[in-house]
């Protein structure tokens, strides 16, 4: 049989701008690969692939990797055959537990859990850093390349990519965590990690002087090239696509597109709940997204005042929340500023110069035509656990529970709303102790690691101690041309 290979049709294949406007339009290797523009903004595709009614129909029925492979290749453009990536997107999901990867779990009427924990580490990072680990180490390995990760973690990241990374040769890793403010389990996670390519450091500060270091290392150029760096961090466009996936596999199962389907979802950086609105531009008919934050409420506030304004961070029981600077909410401005990117400089300047900016109000309308907030504080998390816990025996972690409080203050009767379930009761396990009188029991994929030695390095919130300490360890070091 011939095959014929079709050429890629140049005007049609999507490119990636930055939502600030003058960094260079990539493709999605690429993009892939630098993380954060070189502009200080953050790539989205240059128009939104869609899915027909038919096409979203045809899902029905598909493996997750069937149905995951469907709903990305639009993203691709041509930098992967279609089979191999169809091969990494398999091994991708086979280190998943559960033979369905994302399922659903019915606890009331029209009211769904997502379950997104049965990865590796036990939260819903893995769905896409699986994936991710194999797609940039097959794109390294072919440019013949190496690349220093560095990464901020409020938890469930770190973990997520030492596990998916860790033994990949083309890649030096650098996990970021505020010392002291993950738990026990989270931390155990990543320290434990034994391969030699994986390098722990701890903060002395919060998430966001974390964040803020790892922004800093990206937006220093010179360093920035020299080391090859790349982020995976949940502004790595590669993480929203895969996350994009089980909005239509839930929302399908549930009757989709004949039916549209609410979504309610746990948010920290705005990655996760982005996803669904890139499902939504892609056609998806999705009823509403509702926001669901703990006591870091700032976008809570911005969606009811128009005022996006960071506070202090306050350490709750979902800490993988525990974010004031929520960096995916740029992708939104930018959608809802009609894709200016000079609106958005202007915004992000705001930002740095008085640690505020206010939304117009046709930008404020335009975002609260599909999202809703809601902030949770530590007792109604708590109160929720046990709950629903007394109602139904399902036991759900405190991150879940912010957004199946958010879900249950928000219900319509008649709307189908799925909670997105973030992490595993387990990995919190004193939090949900607390609640409910007994602590969860902890499945095997976290037993295992949980008594190794640690590794890690304490550093203050400093930026010469980061960098002396990365360049003395990455071996990604290109030689500057002679
Ligand atoms: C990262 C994380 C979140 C928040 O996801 P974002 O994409 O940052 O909004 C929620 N729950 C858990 C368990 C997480 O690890």
């Amino acid at each position: 049989m011939i095959t014929t290979k079709k050429m890629p049709d140049q005007s049609n294949e999507i490119r990636y701008v930055s939502t600030r406007g003058t960094a260079p339009s990539l493709g999605f290797e690429d993009v892939m690969l630098t993380g954060l523009a070189r502009d200080g903004g953050l790539y989205v595709p240059d128009k939104w692939p869609r899915l027909a009614p038919p096409e979203i129909a045809a899902l029905s029925g598909l493996s997750y990797a069937e149905s995951a492979c469907r709903i990305m290749k639009p993203f691709l453009g041509s930098d992967i055959p279609d089979d191999e990536f169809k091969e990494m997107v398999e091994a991708a999901y086979a280190t998943f537990s559960h033979s369905a990867v994302a399922p659903l779990v019915e606890i009331g009427p029209n009211q769904w859990l997502l379950e997104l924990f049965h990865g590796p580490t036990c939260a819903f990072k893995d769905v896409a850093m699986q994936l991710l680990a194999r797609v940039m180490d097959r794109a390294l390995k072919r440019r013949n390349a190496r690349a220093t990760i560095v990464g901020a973690t409020s938890g469930d990241t770190g973990g997520a990519a030492i596990e998916a990374f860790a033994g990949r040769e083309s890649i030096e890793i650098f996990i970021l965590h505020p010392h002291g403010r993950v738990s026990d389990v989270q931390r155990r996670q990543m320290t434990t990690c034994q391969a030699e390519n994986v390098h722990n450091i701890a903060i002395e500060g919060t998430f966001d002087d974390c964040q803020a270091l790892v922004k800093a290392l990206f937006n220093d150029l010179e360093r920035r090239d020299r080391l090859a760096l790349a982020g995976v961090n949940s502004i790595n466009w590669a993480r929203i696509m895969a996350q994009s996936v089980y909005y239509f596999t839930s929302a399908v199962a549930l009757g989709a597109p004949e039916r549209a389907i609410s979504f309610c979802v746990p948010t920290g950086n705005f990655g996760d709940v982005f996803a669904g609105y890139v499902a939504s531009c892609m056609g998806l008919p999705i009823g509403r997204l509702v926001i669901a934050t703990n006591t870091n409420d700032i976008l809570a506030r911005t969606l009811e005042t128009g005022r996006y304004e960071p506070n202090e961070v306050i350490a709750t029981s979902s800490p993988s929340m525990d974010i004031q600077v929520s960096s995916n909410f740029e992708r939104l401005i930018f959608e809802a500023a009609g894709r200016s990117g000079e609106r958005v400089r202007g915004v992000m300047t705001d930002l740095a110069d008085s640690n505020g900016f206010t939304l117009s109000e046709d930008e404020l309308t335009a975002i609260r035509a599909l999202f809703s907030a809601q902030a949770i504080d530590e007792e109604e998390v708590k109160r929720t656990i046990k709950d629903v816990a007394e109602e139904t025996g399902y036991v759900c972690d405190p991150h879940t529970a912010v957004g199946l409080a958010a879900a249950r203050r928000t219900a319509r009767p008649d709307e189908p709303m799925v909670t997105l379930a973030t992490a595993h009761p387990a990995k919190f396990p004193d939090a949900v102790g607390e609640a409910i009188g007994k602590r969860p029991d902890m499945p095997s994929a976290l037993e295992g690691r949980l008594g190794a030695d640690e590794h890690f390095e304490v550093l203050e919130n400093d930026y010469a101690a980061l960098t002396d300490f990365i360049e003395s360890r990455a071996r990604a070091i290109q030689e500057p041309a002679t």
